[in-house]
């Protein structure tokens, strides 16, 4: 029993170990038999050749990429631009929808690209100034994750996708503008999760720092 006990671990440390591993053999004077890695003066030496067994080996478990935070490149060319309100904002930025937006004060008809893959899943491409949505223009891009990308007060005519087209990163969406609820030429950018309280916005960060503008609605 004991021996069997001693030739597990031998074994187990053999496994752990390496494919190959010399042992060695002693009996005392009990009669007993004694295996061990170590060589003791009258012990018997033996190999023992661990077949190579096909076995996952130690899995380290990966960062999961979709709880990785994305960091987004800047959603326009151009620049650079400062932001004029930033999440919490006190102007606008206050309910679950934009709590976490950012406005870029940008001049109208700066190209605006997709900051993050996906598919687009609405568009308002025909709003002209302050209009009837606060939203003003805007493209809306539902990422792998499932949370949207949406870019609002475009310019009118200026949408250059439709609903159902996968954009990269860099695509064009549209041109900056001043439509809807904007009381500036800006870019108001928003990450958005659907729950079942309806859509609320995620913090979100860009992989470059952005200056803000003093003297605006910046957020603390
Ligand atoms: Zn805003």
């Amino acid at each position: 029993m004991l021996m069997r006990f001693l030739l597990c671990c031998g074994l187990a440390t053999v496994a752990m170990s390496a494919q190959a591993m010399t042992l060695y053999k002693s009996v005392d004077a009990n009669g007993l038999v004694f295996i061990s890695d170590r060589y003791t003066p009258g012990a018997l030496a033996f190999v023992i050749q661990e077949r190579k067994v096909e076995r996952p080996m130690l899995v380290v478990p990966k960062p999961n990429r979709a709880q990785q935070a994305y960091r987004y490149p800047l959603p326009w060319r151009g620049g650079p631009f400062r932001m004029t309100q930033g999440p919490n904002g006190s102007f606008s930025h206050t309910d679950a929808k934009s709590r976490y937006a950012m406005d870029i004060a940008m001049p109208e008809g700066t190209p605006i690209i997709a900051a993050r893959s996906g598919m687009v899943v609405k568009t308002e491409n025909a709003q002209a100034g302050r209009g009837s949505d606060a939203s003003g223009n805007f493209v809306r891009v539902r990422h792998d994750d499932g949370t949207e990308g949406v870019y609002l007060h475009l310019k009118q005519g200026s949408v250059s996708v439709r609903v159902g087209q996968h954009v990269a990163v860099g695509s064009p969406l549209a041109l900056s503008g001043n439509t809807g609820n904007s009381s500036g030429p800006h870019l108001h950018f928003v990450v958005q999760r659907a729950t079942e309280a309806g859509l609320v916005s995620i913090p979100y960060e860009f992989n470059q720092p952005v200056g803000a503008l003093p003297n605006f609605a910046l957020g603390n």
